[in-house]
């Protein structure tokens, strides 16, 4: 008998037809013996659709009461999916976050989880029921709910099996497992059986939106083995895993890209110590997220600074980026909230310096301009148009053999 946590994400659980069907899942994974705890997001859009209506009413809705509202679609999850599974004759008890004591802080809407009371699943589990747990929200330590970022119910399933020392956090989504691309962009894309827990991390927040970046850093934090696997199709999936020393492993596992960020570049500034933090000290002054940055070489004493920020900061971004343009002295400023960051990742990166090289190559034969380039020990990821996006993304797939079948295979490519 194994403790296990399944989650079912918004697709899985988008009609009353899915909702059934996750029902059926969870009474034939309970009929193997195993104990089951299952998290579940808001139905499929539903998030989308309560940000949209607060939207409506504010630019900036009040971040407590945007929480109390996007928190709701999970509630409804949970109450159905338990009447779902009451109605087959299976014990199940739904709780919302607050009910478990999913404690955090009282960051809205990104909030941390900080811990959780787990003696009413446990004493619920005794019982032989199905607990049935909200995702994506909490409450911090003066009652407020809080929410824990989009995706966020990928945390809550790895919290609470890490909390409950499960034997396995099942993550239930729209595919298969993880592919070394995203399936929907790249049709040659090839699901993986493992992956370093690691390069999970890394194309995670290189924008592989299959799991949240922060359920997977809990899930090596605390050992939690995770698998990912599709909701409408028998499988294995794929188990996120620690890395082992010497394993051996090919340069390039996956490719991962983010539409979400703009582009902010100022021209011509007068070269002078601090001109750096003077540019983009007023941006976290603001709470803006800078991701990339590159500093041209001074010439004449002026250089080029570029950097990138989240699309949804792009308006306060570029306004700040012409003021202090003016204040510095800077020529010219240029934002473009049209490009795409590609990155590729793989822990074989390391130890490969010519990855770097035939990305740019590949990217150069058919007529890619890369505006900036940033590298990880385990990453290089560049910007470039989003138009190109899908072109560069499947060419670089293919330069590095990504849908074949032997991994293996990758190394002699290069
Ligand atoms: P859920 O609603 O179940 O949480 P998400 O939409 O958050 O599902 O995540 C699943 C989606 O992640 C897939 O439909 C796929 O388009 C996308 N995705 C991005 N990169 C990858 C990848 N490397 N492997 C698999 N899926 C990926
Ligand atoms: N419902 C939330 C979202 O759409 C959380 C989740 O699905 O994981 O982001
Ligand atoms: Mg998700």
């Amino acid at each position: 008998m194994a403790l296990i946590v399944q989650k079912f994400g918004g697709t899985s659980v988008g009609s009353i037809g899915h909702i059934r069907a996750v029902a059926d899942k969870i009474m034939a994974t309970q009929a193997l013996g195993h104990e089951l705890v299952v998290v579940v997001s808001a139905m499929a859009g539903e998030t989308d659709r309560l940000v949209r209506l607060a939207h409506e009413l504010s630019r900036v809705p009040n971040a407590r009461e945007f929480d109390v509202l996007l928190s709701t679609g999970e509630q409804v999850t949970i109450a159905l999916l338990s009447i779902a599974l009451m109605e087959r004759g299976c014990a199940a008890r739904s709780y919302t976050g607050s009910q478990v004591h999913i404690r955090t802080d009282s960051a809205h809407s990104k909030a941390r989880i900080l811990g959780i009371d787990i003696s009413k699943i446990k004493a619920d589990l005794k019982a032989g029921k199905v607990v049935v747990v909200a995702g994506f929200q909490g409450t911090d330590e003066h009652g407020n709910i809080t929410t824990l970022g989009r995706g966020g119910s990928d945390t809550t399933a790895v919290a609470l099996a890490a909390a409950l020392k499960a034997d396995e956090c099942q993550i239930f989504t729209d595919v298969d497992g993880i592919y070394s691309a995203d399936p929907k962009i790249v049709p040659m894309a090839k699901r993986m059986e493992t992956i370093a827990a690691d390069e999970m991390l890394e194309m995670a927040s290189c924008g592989a939106k299959v799991m949240q970046i922060r359920a997977v850093e809990f899930a090596g934090k605390y050992n939690v083995p995770v698998r990912v696997l599709s909701t409408f199709q028998e499988g294995t999936g794929t188990l996120i895993q620690a890395i082992e020393e010497n394993m051996q492993h090919p340069p390039v596992s996956g490719i991962a890209f983010n539409r979400d960020e703009a582009k902010l570049a100022i021209y011509g500034i007068p070269d002078r110590p601090g001109i750096a933090a003077q540019i983009l000290g007023p941006m976290s002054d603001a709470h803006i997220e800078v991701d990339m940055i590159v500093q041209t070489l001074t010439e004449n004493g002026l250089t080029d600074l570029a950097f990138t920020v989240h699309k949804r900061d792009f308006a306060e971004a570029s306004a700040i980026v012409e003021r202090i343009a003016k204040l510095v002295g800077a020529k010219r400023v240029k934002v473009d909230p049209k490009i795409a960051k590609v990155s590729l990742v793989g822990v074989g990166i390391r130890t490969h310096a010519e990855v770097a090289s035939k990305m740019f190559q590949v990217l150069g034969e058919i007529g890619i301009n890369i505006q900036l380039i940033s590298t990880s020990e385990i990453k290089i990821a560049v910007i470039i148009d989003e138009e190109h996006l899908t072109l560069g993304v499947n060419a670089l797939h293919e330069a590095f053999q990504l849908g074949t079948e032997a991994k293996e295979s990758v190394a002699n490519c290069l």
